[in-house]
């Protein structure tokens, strides 16, 4: 979701004539799009904007700008601490970016934005063959440890007929995967449902590849099921995050569902698709997790069998409900227990990703193996990153067919068929 505000910042000041540079020191506007999902992406913002002071005292036409989640969360505040940043952004107001760099002195822009879902964006999209393509900003469900509901705001989806517009535009450019993103596009609905709108986005031609992220595991409903496996376009992949394998721990995080709950949907999405590649976000050490939840969760592991996993140290975020909460679990005990866990996970995904070999795969190649670099690159339809040499010439199409050799953690080896 940030790298594709990224892309909107990027556009708007495009369409005002800025040219992009990697050089600091030549740059007439530096933008940080900030993450405060947890604790260390907040201070490796913070230290890397410290390197900045200098750089503007020499140059004091300079801009820095922030945007992003801890933009939201500080406000003007953020002046107190580093009075030589400039523009202070939300997620809610990209619009206002090019506006905002002609202030002179401090502005900010960190209103909730009503109108949000009916803006229009000028795109600076890095990859001509995957696009991300947002269906929805903000979160309702206030998950008891996470700050997105308060830095993104409230749940607004877009109307239907800009994203299909979008999406035909892309089609026409050439590009082949779109991405739906929303922190949960399940809830998605404007005149039409989620299951409609996969099913209005199946029937745009050049479109090859449908995938979404994130699901989450209270809203998977059996339509949805059978509508990823009805619609040809629809990649068969999906990122449900569990969290935690602790119904007691799950119900303090206020997710709505129990690990019981969780398991069926599993069940049902295997049983519908046997083929189906799920991936999960763990959370080690809540608050209140005891050896017990934390063993749950090695079970859960385990009996569910991911294809792969983020899992982090839970990360006390000021605001949320799970900040305030009582049994703070000590940082030595969050690190071995997510040692322990990312330790089972990647013998599972070892197990999974050998289970590929001599299997053929449908890869979309990346740009990059498409201009004929001795190496190729590009995913199959569950999301794994397969590489190939160039032993056949892939044609024009981008679609090809591969034979998976060897397995690794992170990645597949494959040979093209012809
Ligand atoms: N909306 C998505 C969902 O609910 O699945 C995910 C959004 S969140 C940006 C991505 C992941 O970050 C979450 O699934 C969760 O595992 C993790 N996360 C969020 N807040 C966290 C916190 N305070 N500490 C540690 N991990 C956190
Ligand atoms: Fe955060 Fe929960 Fe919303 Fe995901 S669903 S963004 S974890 S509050």
């Amino acid at each position: 979701m940030n790298v594709h505000d990224s892309e909107k910042m990027s556009g708007a000041l495009k369409s005002e004539g800025y040219i992009e540079t990697d050089d600091p020191k030549g740059a007439d506007i530096i933008i940080f799009n900030t993450c405060s999902i947890r604790e260390k992406a907040e201070q490796k913002f913070f230290s890397k904007l410290g390197r900045l002071k200098s750089l503007k005292k020499r140059k004091p036409s300079l801009k820095i700008a922030v945007a992003g989640c801890i933009a939201q969360q500080e406000r003007e505040k953020i002046f107190q601490r580093t009075p030589y940043i400039d523009c202070v952004i939300g997620p809610q107001n990209l619009h206002l970016l090019a506006g905002l760099t002609r202030i002179q002195g401090h502005a900010v822009a960190c209103d909730e934005n009503p109108s949000l879902a009916e803006a229009d964006f000028d795109i600076d999209r890095k990859d001509r063959i995957k696009a991300w393509v947002t269906i929805m900003y903000g979160c309702d469900n206030y998950c008891s440890y996470c700050i997105v509901p308060y830095t993104r705001g409230r749940e607004k989806s877009r109307p239907s007929e800009k994203i299909i517009s979008e999406i035909e535009g892309l089609a026409r450019e050439g590009f082949k995967e779109i991405t739906l993103l929303g922190q949960n596009v399940n809830s998605y609905r404007s005149d039409i449902d989620f299951t409609g709108l996969l099913q209005r986005i199946n029937n745009i031609s050049g479109i090859e590849r449908i995938r979404f992220v994130t699901s989450h595991p209270k809203d998977i409903s059996v339509d949805l099921i059978f509508a990823m496996r009805n619609l040809h376009k629809v990649c068969q992949h999906i990122h449900l995050p569990l969290q935690s394998g602790s119904s007691r721990i799950l119900h303090l995080m206020n997710r709505k569902y129990s690990y019981e709950d969780y398991l069926r949907k599993i069940e049902i999405l295997r049983n519908v698709m046997p083929d189906i590649s799920i991936t999960s976000d763990i959370i080690a050490g809540f608050p209140q997790e005891t050896d017990k939840d934390h063993s749950l969760t090695i079970r859960g592991l385990k009996e569910i069998a991911f294809d792969g996993i983020f899992a982090f140290n839970y990360s006390p975020r000021v605001g949320t409900r799970a900040a305030e909460l009582s049994g703070h679990v000590e940082d030595d005990v969050k690190s071995e227990r997510l040692y322990e866990i990312l330790d089972v996970q990647n013998a599972i995904t070892d197990m999974k990703n050998k289970a590929l070999v001599d299997t053929i795969q449908e890869v979309l190649l990346e740009p990059s193996g498409i201009k004929g670099n001795s190496k190729l690159t590009g995913r199959t339809r569950s999301n794994k990153i397969v590489n190939m040499p160039v032993y056949v010439q892939p044609g024009s199409s981008d679609l090809v067919r591969v034979r998976i050799v060897k397995a690794h953690r992170h990645s597949l080896d494959g040979i093209i068929q012809k």
